[in-house]
């Protein structure tokens, strides 16, 4: 990490090459985020505005931080993490202040990525109750949305939003300036999972029968993020048989995939 007037400054490790499938997704996520930040001479030459906010959803595990990270990482940008269930969680006035002082932060230290996980608990839909007292919720929101129309004088700086819930988000986030871009994440398809399972076994000894193909193809519904546990499983596998093993053959595999079950069901993706 290196310091910025104080502030401790970190571009995320991870690459477009450390996330397999969503080619489509990666390039459009390129296009906006490293576009303007490399490019900003040509924006202002063509007096176009860069986006401001991206809305990432999909299902759990399929690689929505992962994207943010790597995205920052290939824009060379200070990556800054907030998540809503924890901004939610806080004492009366602290959240606000951790959002204020995020987004100062993050211009400080431009260009700035900020990434919002679990979006939805905190910019969720206000309800229509009479009641006069703001609910913490509502306060959070109210401070994310000044924070976002903020951003219009501040350059190089980026928020990217993630959920499961894209449904439950309010629509004054969907406003022109503030998220104005909403990204499917959807989850592996057999040659995303095919591409996932070679990220996630570059680094492990692999026997001569390992067949990652095969296992894509029995891995139906399985997310990335369960991919790669399974590929972790399997090395665990090997050392339980054998602890002085050198190895991971497809038995391995197989055996930690016949007692995986995957978490999302076909009727929650379709
Ligand atoms: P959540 O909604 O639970 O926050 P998420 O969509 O943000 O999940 P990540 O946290 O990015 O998912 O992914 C979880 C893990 O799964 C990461 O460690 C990542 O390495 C792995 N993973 C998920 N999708 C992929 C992918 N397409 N390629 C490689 N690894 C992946």
């Amino acid at each position: 990490p290196s310091i910025t007037r104080g502030i401790t400054v970190e571009i995320p490790k991870v690459s477009w090459e450390d996330i397999g499938g969503l080619k489509d997704l990666k390039k459009k996520l390129q296009q906006v985020v490293e576009w303007p930040i490399k490019h900003s001479a040509a924006f202002s030459r063509l007096g176009i505005l860069p986006v401001r906010g991206v809305l990432l959803h999909g299902p759990p595990g399929c690689s929505k931080t992962t994207l943010a990270k790597a995205a920052a990482n290939a824009a060379q940008a200070s990556f800054f993490s907030l998540s809503g269930a924890e901004l939610y969680s806080m004492y009366v006035g602290e959240g606000e202040a951790l959002l204020r002082n995020t987004f100062q932060r993050a211009r400080l230290a431009a260009p700035s990525i900020i990434f919002f996980d679990e979006a939805d608990v905190i910019a969720a839909k206000r309800g229509g109750s009479s009641s006069s007292s703001t609910t913490v919720g509502e306060r959070l929101l109210s401070t994310l949305l000044t924070e976002m129309d903020g951003l219009e004088q501040a350059k190089g700086i980026l928020v990217l939003a993630a959920t499961n819930r894209p449904f439950a988000i309010d629509s004054a986030l969907m406003r022109p300036g503030r998220f104005d871009l909403v990204l499917y994440v959807p989850p592996p398809d057999l040659e995303a999972r095919h591409e996932i399972l070679r990220v996630h076994t570059r680094n492990m000894n692999l026997g001569n029968d390992v067949d990652l193909r095969q296992i894509a193809e029995h891995t139906e519904l399985f997310t990335g993020a369960e991919l790669e546990g399974l590929c972790r499983e399997a090395g665990i596998v090997a050392l339980r048989e054998d602890i002085s093993a050198t190895v991971v053959y497809q038995h391995h595999f197989d055996t930690v995939r016949c007692a995986l079950k995957p978490a999302l069901t076909r009727e929650e993706i379709d």
